[in-house]
């Protein structure tokens, strides 16, 4: 079991100190995760302390600890996050859109927007922007892949449509999806994604990962057990981590 999306320092809220990795590292030797990945957004870069992070980690040789970067990704701003990625051997890079031309559509208080504009548009806006992260070559992975139902709207056009030409670019680059337990704790209630695309990744022999999206220690690993489930009851025989931006592949079997 694995948990590649996890936030050491929150939005902001703690610092990366050695407390707060033990504490991270200790609840996921708790629930008997083998691989952990920190993906603080990349807004917090100066909070970040990868060094630190490596020390502390010598203290859990029984768990591999991967750092990674969850990128916002703006169609102009690919030279940035490229200049991000070089300061640091990354494990992993998790790409992902929370904003559509400038809009961050994800956060409570923009709810009524998604409520009052057409859906289909809505959801190709958002996949317009998830096809250009997955063509840009700068990820392992696109997180949380449709973010966009987050306050469940659902689009009239069938979603497997919706998203084609993004799951394309995602198999094309052999990028990485993950089921991301965090969506059941937002209003839509589901993980991302869906059950329907899920067997579509599947079909399109796209690997899965798996991350909580924790943004606190008490939250790592949470309900990964069942994302494992689903996985294994569609067939799926391995999970990808990731070792220096190569795939680490774990057995369901
Ligand atoms: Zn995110
Ligand atoms: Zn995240």
């Amino acid at each position: 079991m694995l948990d590649l999306h996890v936030h050491l320092v929150g939005h902001n809220d703690r610092e990366a100190n050695r407390e707060n990795i033990r504490a991270f590292l200790d609840e996921a030797s708790r629930r008997g995760l083998k691989e952990i990945g920190f993906a603080d957004h990349d807004y917090y870069w100066e909070q970040m302390n990868f060094p630190l992070i490596r020390e502390v980690a010598k203290d859990y040789p029984q768990l591999n600890v991967r750092i990674g970067l969850e990128a916002e990704y703006r169609p102009n701003e690919e030279a940035r996050i490229k200049h991000l990625l070089e300061q640091f051997p990354f494990d992993f890079v998790i790409g992902s859109v929370h904003e559509i031309n400038g809009w961050a559509f994800d956060i409570p208080e923009e709810e009524q927007k998604h409520w009052e504009q057409d859906a289909d548009v809505l959801y190709q806006r958002y996949f317009d922007v998830v096809t250009q992260a997955a063509s840009s070559g700068l990820f392992t992975t696109i997180g949380h892949f449709d973010l966009i139902k987050i306050f469940g709207v659902r689009p009239r056009t069938d979603i497997l449509v919706l998203a084609a030409e993004a799951l394309t670019a995602v198999a094309k680059h052999g990028l990485v999806l993950e089921v991301n337990t965090n969506g059941r704790y937002k209003p839509v209630q589901e993980f991302y994604p869906e059950q329907c695309l899920r067997e579509e990744i599947q079909r399109r022999g796209i690997d899965f990962t798996l991350g909580s999206d924790a943004h606190c220690a008490e939250v790592v690993g949470r309900d990964l057990d069942e994302g494992i489930e689903l996985l294994r009851q569609m067939g799926v025989h391995s999970i990808v981590g990731f070792l220096r931006l190569n795939k680490v592949r774990y057995s369901l079997d």
